[in-house]
């Protein structure tokens, strides 16, 4: 059973991508996956199906642009509906490796998707990306007083962040105390962080979006926290201590940096609203499965009305998702009808789909909970894990309140929100 997807608009690239991370997935993440939520701070089983991924199918090099040895998928026309099927696919499988695998491409698109390709910072950074080795990134956007108002662009223009940048010469000063971003904890090779360089002044020319090596002297990493689900995505503190970097790291410069890093959260919405649809496939697969074996009046489970009822509206939430999800990717594909990735209209409609995408996720996995009884909680039977994981992508990147701001700002013209 197949649920909706336009095929016209599926590239050869799309195809493949989505090929090579079932084939990983059932090779290296099922095999493991009920052992992940012990594996939260060592990820013994976690990082070699992350290296798998990133290395041998050589998912960490796909943005960049093909004269750096990546797979250019920062030109491509097909550039939202291909991250939108990597995160579902993954996301069928495992949400945390799937934040863990998209916030790893997630800064990287500030300088590497047309038309914002920086061919300096590129020719930099790529060759990181291009080594044998696996290459991790994290987008440090979130501080201690607050992760929702920094991403809040539009309304408070950086007026909040407290990490700062002072130029030196020819080097910037980075200074702050970052929390939470994917791949802390010791993982990322590479941070995007967000900065500012006039604090407290709400004007997004003080916006700066730098990159960071992460073993330069003057940055820490915390120990993982440990949270309710997504044990292969580490999260931590960071303190950046009289960091210095090249003021080339600087993403582009004074207003670009803001403008640009609007695609980190269009693409953020996308990226959520993938890996909850590949979530709830993956909770329906085992649902056809358990109703189908599991007996209720000698009838299998799924041929009892009220069974059925609620399996009908589990099914057409994803089917409607999956609708969404890749009308919203195919819009980001073509800037040239439905205007930039980084326009506010974007920005709205990608909020809108995140929220309403996780909304329905966490209804299907609480229904799911709900039909199976006791193996819903069973952890033998994956839907608890699913159930603990998609409330995670709910909760980040503003939570709900944050899309809905977004969205009452844009559809209905809010000006003091
Ligand atoms: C697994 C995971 C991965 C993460 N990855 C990253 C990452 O890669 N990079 C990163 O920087 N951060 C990351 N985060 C942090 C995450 O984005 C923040 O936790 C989130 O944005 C909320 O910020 P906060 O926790 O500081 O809460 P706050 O911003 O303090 O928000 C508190 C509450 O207020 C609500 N709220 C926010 N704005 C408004 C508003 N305008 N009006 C009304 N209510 C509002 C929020 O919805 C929330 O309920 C991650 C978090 C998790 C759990």
């Amino acid at each position: 059973m197949e649920f909706a997807r336009i095929r016209e608009f599926e590239s050869p690239l799309e195809r493949y991508m989505a090929e090579i991370i079932r084939d990983w997935g059932e090779k290296y993440v099922i095999p493991h996956r009920r052992n992940f939520d012990e594996d939260w701070k060592e990820h013994r089983t976690i990082e070699p199906a992350l290296e798998k991924l990133m290395v041998d199918y050589g998912i960490q090099t796909a943005v960049w642009p093909e004269e750096f040895g990546g797979w250019g998928l920062g030109s491509s026309d097909y550039f939202g509906s291909i991250c939108a099927r990597v995160m579902e696919e993954i996301g069928r499988y495992d949400t945390g490796i799937a934040v863990s695998v998209g916030v790893t491409l997630w800064p990287i698109f500030v300088i590497a998707v047309k038309p914002h390709i920086n061919y300096d910072l590129c020719a930099e950074f790529a060759p990181l990306f291009m080594r044998k080795k696996l290459t991790m990134a994290a987008n440090a956007m979130t501080e201690p007083q607050g992760g929702s108002d920094i991403e809040n662009l539009d309304e408070l223009k950086g007026k909040t962040i407290r990490t700062t940048a002072k130029l030196d010469g020819d080097e910037w000063v980075i200074n702050g105390h970052k929390l939470w971003p994917t791949n802390s904890g010791g993982v990322a090779d590479l941070f995007g962080v967000v900065c500012t360089t006039n604090p407290g002044v709400p004007d997004e020319k003080n916006f700066a979006y730098i990159y960071v090596p992460a073993d330069l002297p003057g940055v820490k990493q915390g120990e993982p926290y440990r949270k309710a689900g997504m044990a292969a995505d580490k999260n931590s503190d960071i303190w950046f201590e009289n960091v210095r970097v090249p003021k080339r790291y600087r993403a582009w410069g004074e207003g670009l940096d803001a403008k640009y890093f609007r695609i980190i959260i269009s693409t953020g919405c996308l990226g959520s609203a993938g890996m909850a649809l590949g979530a709830m496939e993956n909770i329906y697969e085992i649902l056809f499965e358990k109703c189908s074996e599991l007996r209720y009046r000698g009838r299998p489970l799924k041929e009892n009305t009220a069974v059925a009822a609620v399996l009908a509206d589990i099914a057409a939430e994803i089917e409607i998702c999956r609708s969404a999800v890749y009308t919203y990717a195919r819009m980001l594909d073509r800037p040239d009808y439905y205007g930039d990735r980084f326009s506010a209209e974007m920005i709205a409609r990608g909020r809108a789909l995140k929220l309403k995408v996780c909304d329905a996720c966490c209804r299907v996995a609480e229904r799911a909970m709900d039909l199976l009884g006791h193996y819903g909680i069973d952890r033998n039977y994956d839907v608890e894990k699913h159930w603990r994981d998609v409330k995670i992508i709910q909760l980040w990147m503003g939570g709900r309140q944050l899309c809905q701001m977004d969205v009452a700002r844009y559809f209905y013209d809010c000006k003091q929100l």
